[in-house]
Order: structure tokens, then sequence, then C-alpha cells
């Protein structure tokens, strides 16, 4: 979609740290991260949020959530932990309106 930079990232326009590509989902380093390991999972299609998502995009969720085990795994946090996170809308403090998995490892995680 113009305008979003999600959407440039996914498209290699604006430049990211990658950490693992295929031909559904993108998973790069976050510009800010709250957490040793931060990474952001994303659709290469756009989609604005969780909200926006459809049956028909069954399949992509659960691509989404296995590309965040594989980024963890890969960077040895299978054992010792880690958080994935979609923030959906304004009160959850979503941010950049296309469709993310945040994952977080590396320190101590509070709850809730
Ligand atoms: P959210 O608050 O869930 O919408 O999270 C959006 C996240 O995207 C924040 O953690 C930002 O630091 C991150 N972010 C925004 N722009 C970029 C970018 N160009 N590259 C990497 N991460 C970004
Ligand atoms: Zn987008």
């Amino acid at each position: 979609m113009d305008g979003c930079v999600f959407c440039a990232i996914a498209a290699g326009t604006i430049p990211a740290d990658v950490v693992f590509q295929d031909g559904h989902v993108v998973a790069f380093r976050d510009l800010h991260p709250v957490a040793p390991f931060h990474v952001l999972v994303i659709p290469r299609i756009h989609r604005s949020s969780l909200a926006d998502a459809v049956d028909a995009d069954a399949d992509l969720l659960g691509r989404l959530m296995l590309a965040a085990a594989r980024v963890a795994r890969e960077a040895g946090f299978e054992k010792t932990g880690y958080r994935t996170i979609v923030n959906t809308g304004a009160d959850a403090g979503q941010t950049v309106l296309h469709l993310h998995v945040h994952v977080l490892a590396g320190r101590q995680l509070s709850w809730p």
C-alpha cells in the first residue's frame, strides 16, 4: 500500500535488517528495540491490523506465527523463551498500521 513503511520494507525500497523472509512473510529487527532481541514479522501483503484479517488469511496468520517461532529458535531463544505480541488499535499502542508480530527475547519480561 502506498505510504506504508512496512509495505516498503517488504518491497525492499526501505532498508531493514532482515533476519528471515520467504514468499509470504518478512522478519526484520525493530528500529527501537525494547529487548536484546526484538524482531517484527510482517505479511508481504498489506493488512492494517489483526482486526482486518479475514478467513482467507488463516494460512498467512499461521505463517506469521511459524516465522516468529523460527527466528526465535534460530537466534537461540527456544529454551530460554520469548514473547510474541500483536498490538491492535490505539488502546494497544499500535503505531504502524501494517499487521506485525513482535518477537521479544533476551531478558526477563514482566507480565502483565
Ligand atoms: P507497534 O507499536 O506495535 O505498532 O510497533 C511498531 C514498531 O515498529 C515499533 O516497535 C517501532 O520501533 C517499529 N518500527 C517503526 N518503523 C520501523 C522501521 N522503519 N524499521 C524497523 N522497525 C520500525
Ligand atoms: Zn503495508
